[in-house]
């Protein structure tokens, strides 16, 4: 009967990753108590994530650890904020089990409102360095935001930091998406965390000066614009680099081929990370998801398949992630991060950056 009530469950939440995003609130379960720690010691065959990556890598992740364990993944999509607030909203009574996510800046909101639940886990302390963990969180992989040219158009030495592409030789050449991408909202935040909010403001004014254009688009048409002249450098995420090389359109493949990129001293370097929800009622294999995804074979996967930097130190780092290997990231503390959102909010704001 048991058996049977997990696999009426495990049909609901099914339907409600179909609806995307859709509260999959109605369960045949009866309602446990909010704490329902002494479930989590009993193996279960499932495991409920609410994930904000979109990407195919993860489906083949979460296949392959169906294929190895028997749990099955049930994976609710949707926007990272909206997650969030779900979580938050769920709090009492969570239906997640485990949280995966790019962008470390909601780390310390979930951590605040008590959604995170604390696990220990020797594999993922050996496979995972301690700034790229905490209280109820690891990082599964980082990626590095930084600057793209064209090439023979720019002298690559002439960017050796961020504050160079506030000189006046960039005016009217730096593409860049809006503020409203949380990309560019914790690039501004890690500089509030790292210089100050008077610095921080200064560089992102001087930014606002010198682009070429009013901001629009992702990362990926900053790249086509510069491509295309409208503009000598571009600010994204070294992944869309990969993401251009391999793409099925030989126009993206292109792009790849004329463009390079600059990692600027102190780069900025976010994460994709998985939390594991308090009172989840599979936290056991939320936790044993998380010490699949340290393993340097699964990590190898998703750095080939995703163009991002894996966290485990003995992975082998693939092409062209090896090749850009030797720049200097910024020492952020990735659990306060969030902290500094509304003052680049605000930054953006008083500096125009539409
Ligand atoms: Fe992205």
């Amino acid at each position: 009967m048991r058996r049977l009530l997990s696999i009426t469950v495990a049909a609901v939440l099914a339907v409600g990753m179909s609806g995307c995003g859709q509260a999959a609130k109605e369960s045949a379960e009866p309602k446990k108590e909010p704490a329902a720690k002494e479930t989590t010691a009993e193996a279960t065959k499932e495991l409920n994530v609410y994930s904000s990556r979109h990407y195919d890598v993860d489906k083949k992740l979460y296949d392959k650890f169906t294929e190895e364990t028997g749990v099955k993944v049930n994976v609710v999509e949707g926007k990272g904020p909206e997650l969030v607030e779900r979580l938050v909203r769920e709090k009492d009574a969570p239906e997640a089990d485990l949280f995966v996510t790019v962008g470390a800046e909601s780390i310390s909101q979930l951590n605040d409102e008590g959604v995170l639940g604390e696990y220990s886990s020797e594999t993922i302390e050996k496979n995972i360095p301690e700034q790229y963990r905490g209280d109820g969180w690891m990082g599964m992989s980082s990626r590095a935001r930084v600057v793209a040219y064209v090439k023979d158009q720019v002298d690559p030495s002439a960017i050796t930091s961020y504050e160079d592409l506030t000189k006046p030789e960039w005016k009217g050449q730096i593409l860049v998406r809006p503020s409203e991408s949380s990309y560019n909202q914790a690039l501004v935040a890690s500089f509030v965390d790292t210089m100050g909010k008077d610095k921080a403001k200064e560089w992102a004014q001087g930014v606002t000066d010198n682009m070429a254009r009013e901001p629009k688009g992702n990362d990926r048409d900053q790249a086509k614009a510069i491509v295309a002249g409208e503009g000598k450098l571009a600010i994204m995420n070294s992944y869309y680099w990969v993401k251009l090389k391999n793409s099925s359109d030989p126009e993206e493949q292109k792009v790849a081929e004329k463009i390079d990129l600059i990692f600027p001293k102190d780069t900025h370097v976010n994460l994709s990370y998985a939390g594991v929800i308090k009172g989840g009622k599979n936290s056991v294999n939320a936790v044993k998801f998380m010490e699949f995804l340290t393993s340097s074979d699964i990590q190898t996967i998703i750095a080939e398949d995703n163009g991002e930097f894996p966290l485990n130190p003995e992975t082998t780092v693939p092409e062209p992630q090896k090749s850009w290997l030797g720049f200097t990231p910024q020492k952020i503390d990735y659990a306060t991060l969030g902290k500094h959102i509304p003052e680049a909010t605000e930054i953006f704001t008083e500096v125009g950056w539409k």
